[in-house]
């Protein structure tokens, strides 16, 4: 191919990804390059005023405009990664966001008016909690806090006419409850309230709520969906389109768009999801088997062992149990910072789900700004450990848990 041929097959598939929101082209990349190009530009221009008057034609009478006019609104690689994430939640669309907070926040604030009101469950994420209980106050939402788990007292807590959302997360953070999804969605389809489960700890790869009825499904996309700690991200991702269209106009007032770089390095995490969650499940189920026996070790939470108390619900609708494992030192609070200092693998840092071990006490980093009271209630004790496990080997880990808890 001569050099204007190529540069002519450049322009139709470089304005061919463009002009696909839908990303269904976007493959069609630039000198047929494998990977998702990353489209920079904060506007979209028109050939005419009658190319303009078609699009908005299309846009606001014609059902939708596979394009868009300005980058508040879509963008090419933001959109490709959209519709792979909506195909692993089987969802019929997904929404990208520069954080998960950022997605939460928008769904809550697109989706709730003044006077209604919202279910939670209370093991959920201490921002999603914040958020609930003291901004939407501001805007005359009322919040009901359940105890996960707790199906009557969920039920009981729905308001007839008001409640519009129950919202929780599966595993829960950091004591890996496992909402039991039908129960859940059979509540809430009697009562017609909405649904939103927080599937950060699963991923798809370990459990899809869509499958089972929920009508919302949001991941901290920073985790292990891009899977490397360099990105922020989050992805809302709904089984209903209308709906889902509702919410992605509310991004473009609220103003939360990703950048496509970030975006791109989320994609691209996205190609090894399946392998490295495979890899954390199995590390983690040995950890959470080693830990258990261990003297030192006065209890573990994780979904894959028998103990957990909602072992028989995760074996029911996951197919992995995930990375994180919660458990207490046999000790107090110097014991606890004693095993935290004397590892070697993991690094002391919030977050998880990325190809390195991080490890955290909630007492002193999560929790540290709540009072002892509350935070004792929370069950965040001194002694608490959360262990979010990467993609070294399954033996080195071990091993180092091992020699740290020796040296008790
Ligand atoms: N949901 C869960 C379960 C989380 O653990 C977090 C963050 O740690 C969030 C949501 C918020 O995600 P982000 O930090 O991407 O805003």
């Amino acid at each position: 191919m001569d050099e204007s041929s190529l540069q002519s097959q450049f322009e139709h598939d470089f304005s061919t990804s463009t002009q696909s929101v839908h990303g269904k082209n976007a493959a069609n990349s630039p000198y047929y390059a494998l990977h998702t190009p990353i489209v920079h530009s904060a506007t979209y221009r028109f050939d005419t005023t009658q190319h303009l008057l078609d699009y908005m034609e299309q846009k606001t009478w014609g059902g939708g405009a596979d394009r868009v006019e300005y980058a508040r609104y879509g963008n090419p690689t933001i959109r490709d990664v959209e519709d792979k994430l909506a195909l692993l939640d089987h969802g019929a669309d997904a929404i990208l966001f520069p954080s998960g907070m950022n997605a939460i926040t928008t769904l809550l604030l697109t989706v709730l008016r003044a006077g209604q009101h919202l279910v939670m469950t209370d093991d959920c994420y201490s921002r999603t909690r914040q958020f609930a209980l003291q901004w939407l106050k501001r805007f005359n939402i009322e919040v009901s806090m359940v105890p996960m788990g707790d199906y009557e007292a969920l039920e009981c807590a729905i308001i007839p006419q008001r409640t519009r959302f129950i919202i929780s997360e599966s595993p829960t953070n950091p004591f890996l409850g496992i909402v039991d999804l039908p129960r859940l969605v059979d509540i809430a389809r009697r009562h017609q309230v909405m649904t939103m489960i927080d599937s950060t700890f699963a991923t798809p790869i370990n459990q899809k709520p869509l499958d089972f009825g929920v009508d919302f499904v949001v991941h901290s996309a920073t985790k292990y969906l891009s899977g490397h700690n360099d990105i922020l991200a989050g992805v809302l991702v709904g089984a209903d389109q209308g709906r889902m269209r509702v919410i992605r106009d509310g991004r473009g007032i609220l103003g939360g768009m990703i950048d496509a770089n970030s975006a791109y390095l989320l994609s691209r995490g996205l190609k090894t999801l399946g392998i490295r969650v495979q890899q954390q499940n199995h590390t983690a189920q040995q950890v959470a088997e080693f830990l258990e026996k261990h003297p030192n070790v006065e209890r573990v939470w994780y979904p894959g062992l028998v103990s957990h108390p909602d072992h028989a619900i995760a074996t029911q609708q996951m197919c992995g149990f995930g990375g994180v494992i919660s458990f207490m030192i046999r000790g107090d609070m110097a014991t606890t910072r004693r095993f935290m200092d004397a590892l070697r693998i993991p690094f002391i840092a919030p977050s998880l789900g990325g190809v390195e071990s991080l490890i955290e006490q909630p007492a002193v980093m999560s929790y540290y700004d709540k009072e002892l009271d509350e935070r004792l209630e929370l069950g965040m004790t001194d002694n608490l450990v959360r262990f979010a496990v990467g993609i070294e080997d399954t033996n080195d880990i071990l091993a180092d848990l091992a020699q740290a808890l020796e040296q008790l």
